[in-house]
Order: structure tokens, then C-alpha cells, then sequence
């Protein structure tokens, strides 16, 4: 996924939480397997979101280390390249456990110190 359609993704979420008001920081959740580069997310998020409430926003990023964990054994690692294989079985059935998470976590707004929400996942 490009960092452009996450950018107006986030944007348009955190506009429709934001309901008019001008949002001051926003706080996402990303897991690393979504190998997003945050410089270039940050230069869509200021261009996507010019003259909307989201201009000007803080960006904070919340980095999910890649968990994987084997069907087999349960046993639990975390990778820093994608390598889907069980160091202790070896190729087999595992699961992502985090890592894949793209979400706005919070936003803050103007006016209202407490106004902080937490959008639906
Ligand atoms: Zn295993």
C-alpha cells in the first residue's frame, strides 16, 4: 500500500472524528510488516491534509514490532524482515500476530483539552 492512499485514508478518518474542529496532534498505530517510511507518510499526511482540520497536526507514530507465532508449538518471535518460518520447527503453519496494525489511534483537537478520541478499528 502507498504512503499517499494511507495518507488520505488517515486523513479522511481523522476529519470525521475531528467534526469541524481543527485537529492539533494525531497519533497512529502502524506494525512494521506495513513497511511504511515515515518521512514520505509524513509529506503526503501535510499535503493531503492542507486546508482541511488537519493541517498543521503533530504527527506521532506508534511502532508495532512484528510478532509472529507458530501453530504449532505457540512459540513467539519477532522478525525484523518478513521470514514467515518457525526457528524451532521449521517450515509450517504460523500466524502474524502483530505487525500488520494500521489505525488511528488518537487525535486531539482544539478547545477541548479532554476531546481525544479513539477511532473505531
Ligand atoms: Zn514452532
Amino acid at each position: 500500500m502507498h504512503e499517499f492512499d494511507l495518507s488520505s485514508a488517515i486523513v479522511a478518518t481523522v476529519n470525521k472524528h475531528a467534526e469541524g474542529r481543527r485537529v492539533t496532534h494525531v497519533t497512529l498505530r502502524i506494525g512494521r510488516l506495513r513497511q511504511v517510511v515515515k518521512d514520505t507518510l509524513e509529506f503526503y499526511l501535510a499535503i493531503v491534509g492542507k486546508d482541511t482540520p488537519c493541517e498543521g497536526a503533530t504527527l506521532e507514530i506508534i511502532d508495532v514490532p512484528a510478532v509472529l507465532v507458530c501453530d504449532t508449538c505457540q512459540n513467539e518471535w519477532q522478525i525484523e524482515i518478513p521470514a514467515f518460518i518457525c526457528g524451532t520447527c521449521g517450515p509450517g503453519a504460523v500466524e502474524v500476530k502483530t505487525g500488520e496494525e494500521f489505525m488511528v489511534e488518537s487525535i486531539e483537537v482544539e478547545d477541548e483539552e479532554d476531546a481525544a478520541c479513539t477511532a473505531p478499528r
